[in-house]
């Protein structure tokens, strides 16, 4: 990057003073450390609460309270559209159209919903396709399904592994991969981030590949959502699946997201079905035979958590207003600063597993320390213990993300200093 960065608090701050999007900062809190502000880079995986949550979560109970069942239709937000509220700018962090995405459950709930209707095995296509290393509910998730199905993982499961130097995985890599196995795999089902090494994949040239060979394709967007720029429909993924409580900053176990591309919208796809997935218009006759909403509001089950969906209204609402594309500027230049920094500042201590090119990469930068695993947790320990807050995945990589919504140039610097003071 041709950025002129320099390694000095002073030229930090003076970047966090020009910084069009500093004020979205004070929209959050900042978990202190001794009486003092912390460095938080662990929006990766708990995104921090927005300050408008607790008004906006009372003026729910006040509903409650004061109009109980009555609260579906003359709440401000009547309940009984709450998800739809959100609707609009969940699609645009996502890139698709509003149809197209549907807030609800969990990521691991979704992700089973999305294979009922998207993993249909075959005698000659049973396989899927996912990266070695994957989450590991994503691999429970797709091998139980396996199993449902009567296969057997040790045949019906592929897993990519890493064929770059710090165990990234190419395009050529999936390609090969494909044109060995493509005509048995039923499902491709791949990361938007990866969680350990914060590789970037794309897409869109992804699910063509996959499309090419015949096979499904579904993401997963842990870690893309609200980190990266997404174009989700022009994609052309069959679904994906992604929580809202990393970098969408929706609080502890927040309502999760699905997207079902539109040519899917109308199709008699097999499905597991809930009321709430039933065309509103007879919803309420009560009648025994299921009429699914077409797009992905028809895969819903049920009456959705209204009070665990206002974080994620107030949270999407503050993307809506920084802009995606803003927040990846920023956060280009931002992780390229850090990233700069270790190698310019510490190269004989710290390693980046995480690729160096920045449409390889979101916020995160999956850390190694030199000399092994025991060093790693010292300092590791040693940042949590100074109120530098990363997180720490098995066997040996430190994660450290800064956010652009609230982390700051003069953040990055804090971050060295202390590894350079635990370096000694
Ligand atoms: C965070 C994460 C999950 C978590 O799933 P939940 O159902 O929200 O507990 C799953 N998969 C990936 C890739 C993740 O990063």
């Amino acid at each position: 990057m041709s950025f002129p960065y320099e390694a000095t608090l002073a030229w930090a701050q003076a970047q966090d003073a020009a910084d069009p999007l500093r004020a979205f900062r004070d929209e959050f809190l900042i978990p202190p450390h001794d009486g003092r502000d912390g460095y938080y880079f662990c929006g990766n995986s708990l995104g921090l609460q927005p300050r408008a949550v607790r008004a906006a979560i009372s003026v729910e109970l006040d509903s409650w309270g004061e109009l109980a069942v009555e609260g579906h239709f003359k709440s401000e937000l009547p309940w009984l559209d709450y998800h739809e509220f959100v609707r609009d700018d969940l699609a645009l962090v996502v890139g698709a159209k509003p149809a197209e995405v549907v807030a609800m459950n969990t990521l691991g709930v979704n992700l089973h919903l999305m294979m009922v209707s998207f993993y249909r095995p075959s005698a000659e296509r049973h396989a899927i396709l996912i990266e070695g290393g994957a989450f590991p509910t994503d691999r429970y998730a797709v091998e139980s399904q396996i199993r449902f199905h009567g296969y057997d993982p040790a045949s019906s499961l592929i897993e990519l592994e890493g064929d770059e130097a710090n165990g990234t995985i190419s395009m050529q890599a999936i390609e090969r991969t494909l044109a060995e196995h493509g005509s048995r795999i039923a499902l491709v089902m791949l990361p938007g981030v990866q969680y350990r090494s914060g590789q970037v994949f794309d897409l869109k040239a992804i699910a063509e590949l996959a499309h090419r060979h015949g096979c499904r394709v579904g993401f997963d967007l842990a870690h893309a959502v609200g980190n990266v720029p997404l174009q989700l429909h022009d994609s052309g993924a069959d679904f994906a699946i992604w929580c809202s409580y990393k970098y969408l900053n929706a609080g502890p176990g927040a309502v999760a997201g699905a997207f079902v591309h539109e040519r899917h919208a109308n199709a008699a796809l097999p499905r597991f079905a809930g009321w709430w997935g039933h065309d509103k218009s007879s919803r309420f006759q009560m009648g025994p035979q299921f009429v699914p909403i077409p797009g992905a509001d028809g895969w819903q089950l049920s009456n959705p958590p209204i009070l665990a969906l206002v974080p994620l209204r107030v949270s999407l609402e503050i993307f809506r207003r920084a802009g995606m594309q803003r927040l990846r500027e920023k956060s280009l230049k931002l992780t390229g600063y850090l990233d700069w920094l270790v190698r310019t500042q510490l190269a004989d201590v710290l390693d980046i597993v995480t690729p160096s090119e920045p449409s390889r990469r979101g916020s995160q930068l999956s850390i190694r320390v030199s000399g092994g695993r025991e060093r790693g947790r010292d300092l590791f320990e040693y940042l949590m213990q100074h109120g530098i807050v990363g997180d720490w995945r098995e066997p040996d990589v430190i994660r450290i993300s800064p956010a652009p919504l609230y982390n700051r140039y003069s953040d990055c610097i804090a971050f060295i200093e202390a590894v350079s003071r635990w370096h000694g």
